[in-house]
């Protein structure tokens, strides 16, 4: 069957708005009144499927009155609708009073006597999502071809609609659901480095005291105590950095620093565990003493970080190095190493709270996830931008680029980037 061209462009326009649409109330309104007007009926609704009730539900209406329809459930079995919507075919009823499947309670509401009733399922991927129906043609003549193929249509639009706007709202919930852990990642960091703290303090004063009071032979148990006390520390420290970003209560304390100087002196400590592991750390550092305005203890955490990261993640005998230059406006800083690297799926996420490559229940290394967050958080309030490169199976690079002044860096506003 033909369509004029007028009714065709009706089609096109609702198809262009059912794209642009941001409201899908108002969409539904629109497909009521214009499957109505097209189609010369009295009465058009939307029905969608209520899989409690197990039963279909009034939607959107045009021509019905005031009633609130949504409230009487319709059905599946004993209405013409609930034909078109079970045998997801078209359902024409010529004199709705001769037919058994007409559920009349809807009438009795409308106080409109239902005579003629043309109903189109709504499906998507071969799946009933409602129906849209028309009733009572006006002139009074049948249904006919023409308007069978509007209706058609126009549930096609419908289900594209409706699809759209349940993604929408999964999409919604989706988002709310990771503020709402976020929340919490954010408020157990706040709890827990403020908790620990106290205790620890108290664990690592007595085993120091102790350890200078009582003789040798308890040195080695008094050692691993305060050894892995202090391991704790770092971890309590890296989540009150966190904390303190997420408060805003972290604070530059910017003054002359020599990059040179810092690296040397985070390269020695950690080179006890880097000899166990039999790793060649080496630096490039050029001739210059690398001199900026930044936060010396900050920049040492920074440094500390990607290097240790680069230790636990090298195996036996690999290399690491750390190099930094100046280049225009910056100290560049890369620490790179012939470790494990780091899959590309993984890349976006590291600098992420809580972020670890490895599942915590498989993993052979230690860590929280919390350091690399820490370190990129450190870069920034310098005003400086941290990135990455790294193949699995051959290594990774991390670079920093350092402004030589952060304070003019931060007072020209600038744009970070990961
Ligand atoms: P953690 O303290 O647990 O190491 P980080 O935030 O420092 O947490 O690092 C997050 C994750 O990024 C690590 O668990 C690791 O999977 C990966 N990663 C970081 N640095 C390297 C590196 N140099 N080589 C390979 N993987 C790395």
């Amino acid at each position: 069957m033909e369509l004029s061209t007028r009714r065709m462009e009706q089609l096109l326009q609702i198809g262009r708005e059912l794209s642009a649409a941001a409201d899908l109330e108002l969409l539904l309104d629109k497909i009521v009144t214009s499957a109505a007007e097209m189609t010369g009926s009295q009465v058009s609704s939307i029905l969608l499927y209520d899989d409690e009730a197990v039963a279909l539900r009034f939607i959107a209406s045009f021509g019905a009155g005031e009633q609130s329809l949504q409230a009487i459930p319709v059905p599946l079995e004993k209405s013409i609708a609930g034909a078109a919507f079970l045998e997801k075919r078209l359902v024409a009823v010529r004199d709705a009073a001769k037919s058994a499947r007409h559920f009349k309670r809807v009438d009795q509401v409308t106080r409109i006597t239902t005579r003629s009733i043309l109903a189109a399922p709504i499906i998507y991927r071969e799946q009933a999502l409602g129906v849209i129906e028309i009733l009572n043609k006006i002139d009074s003549t049948d249904y006919n071809g023409e308007d069978a193929t509007i209706l058609e249509t126009l549930a096609s639009l419908l289900a594209l609609a409706l699809e759209n706007a349940s993604l929408e709202s999964i999409i919604e919930k989706i988002k709310e659901e990771t503020q709402r852990l976020d929340k919490m990642k954010t408020d157990f960091i706040a709890i827990t480095s403020h908790e620990l703290r106290t205790p620890l303090g108290l664990i690592l004063g007595h085993s120091t005291f102790l350890r200078e009071i009582l003789e040798d032979e308890y040195h080695d148990q008094l050692d691993t105590i305060i050894r892995n006390a202090m391991r704790l520390k770092e971890i309590i420290e890296n989540m009150t950095s966190v904390d303190n970003a997420q408060t805003g209560t972290a604070v530059l304390r910017s003054r002359t620093v020599s990059v040179r100087k810092i690296i040397e002196e985070t390269t020695e400590k950690c080179h006890p565990e880097a000899r166990l592991k039999k790793l060649h750390v080496r630096t490039a550092l050029g001739q210059s003493e690398l001199l900026i305005e930044g936060d010396s203890e900050k920049i040492g955490i920074i440094i500390n970080n990607l290097l240790k990261n680069a230790i636990t993640f090298t195996n036996e005998g690999g290399h690491i190095t750390i190099a930094a230059e100046q280049v225009p406006g910056y100290i560049k800083i890369a620490v790179s190493d012939d470790g494990i690297g780091i899959p590309a799926k993984d890349i976006a996420h590291i600098f992420e709270r809580f972020y670890q490559v490895e599942s915590h229940l498989t993993r052979k290394h230690g860590g929280m996830g919390l350091g690399l967050s820490v370190t990129k958080m450190m870069v920034e309030m310098h005003g400086g931008r941290i990135g990455v490169e790294s193949v699995p199976g051959k290594g990774s690079n991390f670079t920093i680029l350092l402004p030589l002044d952060s304070a003019q860096a931060e007072a020209t506003g600038k744009v970070f980037i990961t």
